[in-house]
């Protein structure tokens, strides 16, 4: 059975990494001809609205998905045309607009961020009056890793930002005061099978995601429950089958829908060696029609990115329960290119891991500061 993968970075790496045991095999398409999957699988190299490439690559395919949101809805809608092509198309529609993402939260019952859609200059004050400060400025489409958003406290601020207002569709948001960032992540199979990992706690520096802690400390069965619920509405709506990531903002005990991904994340990387299945089998699972595997941690673990370098891979090998992930991509800076996933039976074993990583990783101290503050209940920091 092959499955045809459209984009070709570390996610798309890892999910033929997760499918390789079950005995699939893969086909990739991007436009980069240095995407990573070219060291382990096949690869067409082609833009992703190639007509002629899709139907090269489609070819006898059993299933195909796309590992890259901002995937062309018009490629995956060919693509459908020659194959089945799973999470929907419908779901990576809603998920790239952020507009139509909040609408779809609010639909279903799910609180998220005050808002205000907005286009053209002329409309920037009005957004604001609604809002009022301090707000977050999003580009409605194509934003990751924090790039296309300013925030603005001041008047100051606003009139900075007023110069650079991109001629794009905006979204301007309520700043929110969270007390963390967490994120869940659901599986639904083809047959309405689902089953969610426990929720995760994320911590960012510059819009990247760099150390995930899982299952999230003083994690009750409230916030787990509310999540689940929550994620589940959107994996019922959609149809959906594949894995599905929601991050939320915890603020007050309560949970704010931020966005979604309708894809395995970054912050479920720690399901490789941290639960029983991990999210890249768990999709292939689903999007195959499969049974899926158990979604329960084993043990608790910090996932650390490996962002713009990497460390002396001896060094991080010779802390017990720790490993290493490189992706084969070329180092630049902010470039995520590989992760260590440290694990341990125990909150304060992991600390003690973590403590002992190299020092390559006191550079992003806070993460012992965060697995510390993790495992004082009560006791968070954001980042
Ligand atoms: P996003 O691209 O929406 O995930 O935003 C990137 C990061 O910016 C998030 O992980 C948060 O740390 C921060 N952020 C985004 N939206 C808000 C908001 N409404 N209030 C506070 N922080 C935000």
């Amino acid at each position: 059975m092959t499955i045809g993968i459209l984009g070709g970075g570390q996610l798309g790496y890892m999910l033929a990494l997760g499918g390789y045991p079950l005995g699939l095999r893969f086909r990739f398409l991007d436009p980069s001809p240095e995407a990573p999957v070219g060291r382990i699988a096949n690869r067409v190299t082609a833009e992703y609205t190639d007509v002629q490439a899709l139907h090269r690559f489609a070819q006898g395919l059993e299933v195909a998905t796309y590992e890259f949101e901002n995937v062309p809805v018009e490629a995956v809608r060919l693509l459908a045309e020659r194959t089945v092509v799973y999470p929907p198309v419908s779901a990576l529609e809603e998920a790239q607009d952020r507009l139509r993402e909040k609408t779809l939260f609010k639909k279903l019952g799910i609180p998220t961020t005050e808002f205000a859609a907005f286009e053209g200059h002329g409309n920037f004050n009005k957004a604001l009056k609604q809002i009022g400060l301090p707000a977050i400025l999003k580009t409605r489409r194509m934003g990751y890793d924090g790039k296309g958003q300013w925030v603005l406290r001041t008047a100051k601020d606003v009139e900075r930002t007023r110069k650079e207002l991109p001629e794009a569709p905006l979204i301007l948001e309520k700043f929110v005061a969270f007390k963390r960032e967490v994120s869940m992540l659901g599986v639904r199979n083809r047959t309405g099978e689902t089953a969610f990992y426990p929720m995760v706690e994320n911590h960012h520096r510059e819009g990247i995601l760099r150390l995930a802690l899982a299952p999230a400390p003083n994690l009750t069965s409230e916030l787990q429950r509310t999540s689940e619920e929550y994620t589940h509405k959107v994996l019922e709506a959609l149809d959906y089958a594949g894995v599905l990531c929601i991050e939320f903002f915890e603020v007050d005990g309560r949970l704010l829908a931020n966005e979604m991904a309708p894809r395995v994340h970054n912050s479920g990387h720690w399901t490789i060696e941290g639960a029983v299945t991990s999210q890249f089998e768990n999709h292939l699972r689903a999007i195959l029609g499969m049974p899926l595997g158990a979604t329960e941690a084993v043990g608790h673990s910090a996932m650390i990115n490996l962002i713009g370098e990497a460390p002396d891979s001896a060094a991080v090998l010779a802390v017990t329960d720790a490993h290493l992930h490189l992706y084969g991509k070329e180092a630049r800076p902010g470039r995520k290119i590989g992760h260590v996933t440290v694990r341990a039976n125990r909150p304060e074993k992991l600390r003690e891991r973590v403590g002992q990583l190299p020092e390559f990783f006191r550079r992003t101290e806070f993460c012992l500061e965060a697995v510390e503050a993790g495992i004082r209940p009560g006791a968070h920091r954001s980042s």
